[in-house]
């Protein structure tokens, strides 16, 4: 059975407390949501926000692949016509597509509207009325449904079947508030199939972490359309994680929600828009990285007989990849896998294994940890077996820290390096040493690799190492960079914290062209 997907990332998801977006934000969900094939792609109503940052206009001459965009807005206020509410007026100007919340619970009526519940029909069925005589395609959003329906069944019900007579194409039932459990969600779907015909919607809030939960109900009891947002993101608890929603039925119940193949890209696509979104997607069911990440060793072990044992599904199917966890306690098979990455018909009782596993255990002992940064620890795979060129040299670099008194720090960085026998030299500044010396690296590199222009440093992280012998006072420099397709992590250690950066950065540039050889390879 075909299920339709309904992204409101970016009108839900815009009211989350911590995310804010520009234009070109926008402009690249919607090319990041188009390219996974979700059906409608919701966006917000400039009416509510007056902020014009040209957003509308660009939208209206993007070529999408698959997606339509919906337009999204209210029904018109107490007492108003429709040809005079200039929020229905703007939904009609530029998209085929609308959606339009209306009151389904009489609390809301009485309370907020502070009318009759009369009105509240009229002004539902007026404003889809007006919006279909414009050809529109019609969503109507039934705000507080489930509330509605555990309080005044009746009116509830009523505000539907208003709905469908107007000529609704879809009716959503929202749990707005968050707080209905899925025995309920199940119930007031089953109900309301029975009085209405029109596909059916579902949009659900995380207050009681039941989003998903609930969705599914509603899913399994009719509705045919998920409404949600990418990573959960949303106001106060968020809302479905539609990447989770997707997954859940497309992988695990059987349904027909993606287009042919497009499920291998959700997991990409979701880090991606949770980049531009600036919220970590760390220990996200499906998408993560920890999703199918084996640390103890037993279980790594296990998970390498027979992935069943420790996974609920193939992370590959949805474009995940199992990781396992580098550390004292697990042995040779949790350092295999990444070995055999570089050496894919390495035996696992070889020379090589032994040595590569002391080898680990030794830069260990000196303050690297490689669980969390196996791009390092494949650079130090390829170092110990002969089968690493560094793509380039540092000859130089000189850091002056300038601090006048009452004034904010600044650090100039002067760098040199070497590819082949060719120099290139770059000065920058910057509030901040590792930023500027970041720069300096990639400014002074780009002539000779295009493709790093694409690098960001999404996460900076620094740990002073415990006082073991020989360690006093080393830092642990973990850097996260990313090339909008892949995350990766490296390392560096040093009693200075300015060299361990230093190394971190230049492990995660060395790895960047590295995997771009490989892909260059693979074409
Ligand atoms: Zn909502």
């Amino acid at each position: 059975m075909r299920i339709f997907t309904y992204d409101t990332t970016l009108r839900d998801g815009a009211q989350s407390d911590t995310v804010f977006y520009s234009k070109n934000d926008k402009l690249n969900i919607i090319r990041l949501l188009d390219s996974l094939g979700i059906d409608f792609i919701e966006v917000d109503n400039p009416v509510y926000n007056p902020y014009d940052d040209g957003f509308f206009e660009e939208l209206k001459n993007m070529k999408l692949n698959h997606s339509r965009i919906v337009a999204f807005g209210s029904t018109v206020k107490v007492g108003v016509l429709p040809q005079n509410d200039s929020v229905l007026s703007f939904l009609s100007s530029y998209s085929d597509c609308c959606a339009i919340f209306g009151k389904a619970w009489d609390l809301h009526v009485s309370d907020v509207l502070k009318t009759t519940n009369e009105e509240n029909l009229r002004m539902i069925s007026e404003s889809i009325k007006y919006l279909k005589s414009k050809g529109k395609y019609v969503f109507f959003d039934a705000e507080h449904f489930f509330d509605g329906w555990l309080s005044s069944r009746e009116y509830a019900l009523a505000v539907l079947e208003e709905a469908q007579n107007a000529g609704a194409d879809e009716i959503v039932l929202c749990d707005t508030n968050g707080g209905t459990f899925p025995k309920d969600i199940e119930k007031a779907v089953v109900d309301v199939k029975r009085h209405i015909s029109v596909r059916l919607g579902i949009h659900t809030h995380n207050d009681c972490a039941l989003a998903v939960a609930n969705a599914l109900s509603a899913v399994n009891e009719g509705a045919e359309l998920i409404q949600g947002t990418i990573n959960g993101i949303g106001e106060r608890c968020g809302n479905a994680d539609l990447a989770a929603l997707i997954a859940n039925l497309q992988i695990k119940s059987g349904f027909d929600v993606l287009p042919e193949g497009k499920i291998r890209s959700l997991t990409g696509i979701s880090r991606a828009i949770a980049q531009i979104t600036n919220i970590s997607t760390q220990g996200m069911p499906y998408i993560s990285r920890a999703a199918f990440s084996h640390k103890a060793g037993t279980h790594a072990d296990a998970v390498l007989k027979n992935p069943a044992t420790f996974e609920h599904i193939d992370p590959s199917l949805i474009g995940n990849k199992r990781t396992i966890l580098l550390s004292e306690i697990s042995g040779k098979s949790a350092i295999l896998p990444i070995i055999r990455r570089v050496v894919p018909d390495i035996d696992k009782n070889s020379d090589k294994v032994d040595m590569l596993l002391a080898a680990m255990k030794d830069r260990e002992a000196h303050g690297y940890r490689y669980e969390a940064a196996q791009a390092s620890f494949e650079l130090l795979i390829r170092k110990m077996l002969g089968m690493y060129t560094p793509h380039f040299e540092v000859d130089l670099y000189k850091l002056i820290n300038e601090a006048k008194l009452g004034e904010e720090c600044k650090s100039y960085v002067f760098t040199e390096v070497r590819v082949d026998d060719q120099k290139e030299i770059a000065a920058t500044t910057s509030d901040g040493p590792v930023h500027a010396i970041d720069e300096a690296l990639r400014k002074a590199l780009r002539p000779f690799f295009p493709s790093l222009d694409k690098v960001q440093l999404i996460d900076y992280k620094v740990r002073v190492m415990d006082n073991r012998s020989a360690t006093g006072s080393t830092v642990q420099v973990l850097i996260d960079s990313t090339d909008g397709r892949d995350v990766w992590s490296t390392v560096g250690v040093s009693i200075d914290i300015i060299r361990a950066s230093q190394e971190a950065l230049i492990d995660s540039i060395e790895y960047k062209l590295l995997k771009d050889e490989k892909t260059s390879e693979n074409r």
